[in-house]
């Protein structure tokens, strides 16, 4: 047997002893996981400087401190959570209990991308522990120093059987997908989402797909330009660009985009230096394969910031590309890179037109201090989050649900969202009593016996 099948079985045959349902052991597994994610804050900040350059920083508030504040999240509602949850009743039943009772899924598989190797592979988990199911977890093979280090020790904190991680590359994720799960939980590009759901069919397996896509941001010509351009800076090429949120490219009419750029030069000179390259802050792209993908989609854009590129690094400086069209190179696919194009429309209902020709995003930008215009481009667009004078910040939001729609993905997940994603939402409980109720209901059905 394969180390995917051993891992599977064992899960499984631990989650059928019934392990999980006290609340009590996933609190304690949650704990174990906080105090992973303290003890091991260096092994996990190293690995993550390995695989794509970060600082120690950049990995604790991009990374840790997110995953952090999930857990506490869980250990303090998990009560709240799992508790019965009366609705209301109707003429039928209104002698009964009637209630919703959270109830573990079983076996949970979570596949997850390199660009937030530990955010990205570790919330799901902290979803599927509080429901008490059990979980293999595969890390992407991309990032392969943060799967290695999780590999070796999220087991020491970790119940083994319930939880394992099993590591490698295309081969090994595929073969788990041949195999039974009861959710899956799929991070990453739209293309794999696919092939995930067409494997999870296969079992009647239901999915939660997290994907990617070109996330729009409209800037408004008569909004605070100089805040904007510093916000959406900071959005786009934080991890440099390798970002499943990060506005992927700017709209707005002509006559303001000279101010953008040059309101993003200056942001980019101030967050990163004149010279990018050498400042710690300023990370890489993961590999030369990507190095490749996001430099082709460059071609034959007109820089107006960066451009600059060194290979042998993996580097790529922020850049900026102007009066980019809809059928450039850098407009068929998610960039997932620090390149930031704009595209210049006639106002908002261009930016809609052109956000609508094209598939749903992620999220939709906007930027604007008129309350009717943002309103306006939410009624006219769909996407998986909206989030107006910011980039980002909706991700922390725990009370939000995160998630795509369309070809950014489906379901959703974060706080009570994870928990209600990776549970099973049953039942009814009747009286033996008051038979004489339902006499109504039994054959035959005479006019007599109804009244009529
Ligand atoms: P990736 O290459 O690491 O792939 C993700 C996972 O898919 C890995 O675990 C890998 O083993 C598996 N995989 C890859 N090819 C496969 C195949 N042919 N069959 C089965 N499994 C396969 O990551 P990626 O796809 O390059 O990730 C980047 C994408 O993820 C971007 O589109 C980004 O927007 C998206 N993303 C989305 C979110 C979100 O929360 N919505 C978060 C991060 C990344």
């Amino acid at each position: 047997m394969s180390r995917g099948e051993v891992a599977v079985q064992r899960a499984r045959r631990s989650f059928q002893t019934g392990k999980t349902k006290p609340l009590g052991f996933r609190l304690q597994q949650l704990k174990n996981l906080l105090r992973f994610l303290t003890e091991r804050k260096k092994d996990i900040a190293a690995a993550v400087k390995q695989d794509m350059g970060k600082s120690e920083l950049g990995t604790e508030l991009f990374e840790t401190l997110g995953l952090e504040a999930e857990i506490r999240l869980a250990l303090e509602k998990l009560a709240e959570w799992a508790a019965p949850r009366p609705v209301e009743k109707n003429l039928l039943t209104v002698s009964d209990e009637v209630y919703i009772q959270p109830e573990p899924l079983g076996l949970v598989l979570i596949i997850g991308a390199w660009n937030y190797p530990w955010a990205i592979t570790l919330q799901p988990l902290v979803g599927a522990i509080a429901a008490g199911n059990a979980a293999v977890i595969k890390p992407s093979e991309v990032s392969l120093h943060s799967a290695k280090v999780m590999e070796e020790l999220l087991p020491l904190y970790l119940d083994k059987d319930l939880y394992p991680v099993v590591t490698g590359g295309v081969a090994e994720t595929q073969e788990l997908l041949s195999l039974r799960f009861d959710h899956i939980f799929y991070t990453g590009s739209s293309t794999v989402g696919k092939l995930v759901m067409e494997s999870a069919a296969r079992h009647l397996t239901p999915v939660t797909l997290e994907l990617g896509g070109k996330s729009p941001c409209y800037i408004d010509k008569d909004c605070d330009i100089p805040v904007a351009c510093r916000r959406i800076t900071w959005g786009k090429f934080v991890n440099c660009g390798q970002t499943c949120i990060a506005p992927d490219y700017i709209l707005c009419e002509a006559s303001i985009q000279s101010r953008v750029i040059e309101e993003i030069t200056k942001n980019i000179k101030e967050f990163y230096t004149d010279n990018p390259k050498t400042f710690e802050d300023y990370g890489r792209i993961i590999n030369k394969q990507h190095f490749r993908r996001v430099m082709a989609l460059m071609e034959g854009g007109e820089v107006a910031v960066g451009g600059e590129s060194d290979e042998s690094e993996c580097y790529i400086a922020p850049t900026v590309l102007k009066d980019v069209t809809g059928e450039s190179k850098v407009m068929k696919e998610e960039i997932f890179g620090p390149v930031l194009p704009i595209i210049t429309v006639s106002g908002v209902d261009e930016a809609i037109q052109f956000i609508n020709e094209r598939e749903k995003p992620l999220v939709v930008y906007v930027f604007s201090n008129k309350n009717k215009l943002i309103k306006h481009l939410m009624a006219e667009t769909s996407s998986g989050g909206f989030l107006a004078n910011d980039c980002l910040v909706h991700f922390t939001v725990s009370a939000l649900p995160f998630g795509g729609v369309g070809n950014s993905g489906m379901g959703s997940y974060h706080g009570r969202h994870t928990f209600d994603q990776l549970s099973h939402l049953r039942c009814l409980i009747k009286q033996l009593k008051m038979e004489r109720v339902n006499a109504m209901r039994y054959p035959p059905h005479t006019a007599r016996k109804m009244g009529w």
